[in-house]
């Protein structure tokens, strides 16, 4: 592990697998005896929604654009606050609503975060659709393949985009089906 610690910043659409697959990568940090400090940054950005009275995880994304993106603020700040080798935080490109294509991560979130490195999980299109269908713990939007294919190519683009404007190199990985382990290596190996 190089001296500087590293602020990775993971992204996906919903029901990719990120979360399945940071927790795979905490763990073999953690045997390899790095540091890290995992972040969902949904999870901290719903400790704030609570204070102003929402119930549910997934009710945030229905919020006003305007009150979503003081959330996202405040869970930035407190993000940044934490200190180790390798700081994982787990987030979204863009958020799907009335409005269209919401950024989770624009310009005043992405310096503030400043990432070292941006890794987007993907995986094919039906593979996600059936993933979703299957996770009984959350409340999914339930979408067409189109769309998942379409979510799928503006998540590549705005991922290009956040790499030129923090300078963070960017990786692509596959999750490919009951190959969460796989995903977890590659990014290992990238950032260890
Ligand atoms: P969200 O953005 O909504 O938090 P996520 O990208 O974190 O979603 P997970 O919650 O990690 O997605 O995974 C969604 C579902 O897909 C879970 O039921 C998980 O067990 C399953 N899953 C994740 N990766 C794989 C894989 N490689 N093979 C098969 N199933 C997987
Ligand atoms: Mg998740």
């Amino acid at each position: 592990m190089e001296k500087t610690s590293k602020r990775v910043v993971i992204v996906g659409i919903p029901g990719v697998g990120k979360t399945t697959v940071v927790t795979k990568l905490e763990e073999m940090l953690k045997t390899a005896e790095v540091k890290t400090n995992y972040v969902v940054f949904g999870t901290v950005m719903f400790e704030e929604a609570q204070k102003i009275g929402v119930k549910r995880r997934d009710d945030m994304r229905k919020l006003p654009v305007k009150t979503q993106r003081k959330l996202q603020e405040k869970a930035a700040t407190s993000i940044t606050k934490r200190k180790a080798d390798v700081v994982l935080v787990d987030t979204h490109l863009f958020i799907n609503t009335k409005e269209g294509y919401y950024p989770g991560l624009p310009h005043n979130i992405l310096t503030a975060l400043s990432p070292t490195n941006l890794v987007l999980v993907q995986a094919e299109a039906s593979e996600i659709l059936a993933r979703r269908q299957k996770d009984a713990t959350r409340n999914r939007d339930m979408v067409s393949l189109e769309a998942i294919e379409r979510d799928l190519m503006v998540a590549r683009s705005m991922l290009a985009a956040s790499a030129v404007i923090s300078g963070a190199a960017m990786q692509i990985v596959n999750n490919a089906e009951g190959k969460a382990d796989q995903a977890a290596k590659a990014i290992f190996d990238a950032i260890h």
